[in-house]
């Protein structure tokens, strides 16, 4: 039986991933991989597996004959800077290992995510196009841009079916985000629900793309089940989501928690968040594989409060507006 290997799969994306691909072709397609044990039990088989360790990869590879790879395991943005040069060998050595295999015939597809941290403060900063000046500034930012460029030579030179997508920051209420610029717009919701004031690291207007996780899932899917002679892109296509700011985003919540404040303290995230886009123009998606965005800023908002417990019960008018 011909499978798919998610690695990173107890991540944020990794996880859902995993129940939407079993979802789709049923739980013996699956196999989950990660370098630590899942923190609860999964409905899928899991390897624990290091993707640095080639002959382990190699090996799940074999035994489990799969077909296509997930390659999501990375130290994104703001840990990566804690740690520049695992970030950079884990970013780019990882995906090296998969595409390897690839070359190699022993894999017929892969995935891997590069980010909107691949651009920088010279890229055009609206609408920010396709092709475009790339300096980005993070070694998270600089090891997605160098796998944009293995990922488009692997399928020039080797014919490696490799697809990419540039995610913008995904927001998401079921597992904690793992250390990037864009976290701030998931844990609002969280200090919403247990009614705390919530201290915001980046500034009231640092508009940056984000992208709802239902979208996100979708449009790895989509993109996967693409028809390859249509995708013109094999560096990694640009993705929109919503665009909004932390000021924006906290005016949505406050239409149903009314009494919720934040305040602003930015730290070292905002130099980040101030060399990325604003807004994607994400038209090559749209044309190559037909993506069209669901997930609008006020949908979003309602259903992350929605799925994100309550502190306590005294809160029965919001609750009437969540469960309308
Ligand atoms: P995450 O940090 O939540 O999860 C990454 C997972 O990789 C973790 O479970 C970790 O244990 C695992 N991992 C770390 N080292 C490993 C190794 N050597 N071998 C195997 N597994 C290992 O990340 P995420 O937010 O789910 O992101 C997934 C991918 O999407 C990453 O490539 C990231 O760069 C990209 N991306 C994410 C976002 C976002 O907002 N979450 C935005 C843009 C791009």
């Amino acid at each position: 039986m011909q499978r798919v290997l998610v690695i990173g799969a107890n991540g944020q994306i990794g996880s859902e991933l995993v129940d939407a691909l079993a979802d789709r072709d049923g739980i013996d397609s699956v196999i989950a991989a990660d370098i630590t044990p899942p923190p609860k039990p999964r409905r899928v088989q899991f390897e624990t597996l290091d993707v640095l360790d080639a002959p382990m990869l190699a090996d799940v590879v074999r035994r489990h004959e799969i077909e296509e790879v997930y390659q999501l395991a990375a130290i994104l943005s703001a840990a990566g800077e804690a740690s520049p040069l695992r970030a950079w060998t884990l970013n780019t050595s990882g995906l090296l290992n998969i595409l390897e295999l690839a070359r190699e015939g022993r894999i017929r597809r892969v995935f891997w995510p590069s980010s909107i941290a691949a651009f920088g403060p010279h890229s055009t900063p609206v609408d920010t196009p396709q092709l475009t000046v790339m300096d980005p500034r993070t070694m998270y930012g600089i090891s997605k841009l160098a796998g944009e460029r293995l990922c488009e030579y692997y399928f020039a030179r080797f014919g490696v079916d490799v697809r990419s997508l540039r995610y913008p920051g995904v927001v998401s209420y079921k597992t904690t985000p793992g250390g990037g610029t864009t976290d701030y717009a998931i844990a609002i919701f969280h200090a919403a629900r247990q009614h705390t004031v919530y201290r915001c690291f980046l500034k009231p207007d640092t508009r940056l793309p984000m992208i709802y996780m239902p979208d996100a899932v979708r449009a790895t899917l989509e993109l996967m089940q693409a028809d390859s002679t249509k995708l013109q892109q094999r560096s990694s296509y640009n993705l929109a989501g919503v665009s909004f700011t932390p000021a924006e985003l906290a005016s949505a919540i406050t239409r149903h928690v009314p009494d919720f404040s934040v305040v602003y303290e930015p730290d070292s995230r905002q130099a980040i968040a101030d060399t990325w886009p604003r807004s994607i123009d994400d038209s090559e998606a749209r044309r190559d594989w037909g993506w069209r965005v669901r997930w609008a800023l006020d949908d979003l908002v309602v259903d992350m409060l929605r799925n994100i417990p309550l502190a306590s019960d005294r809160e029965p008018r919001l609750e009437r507006v969540l469960t309308q």
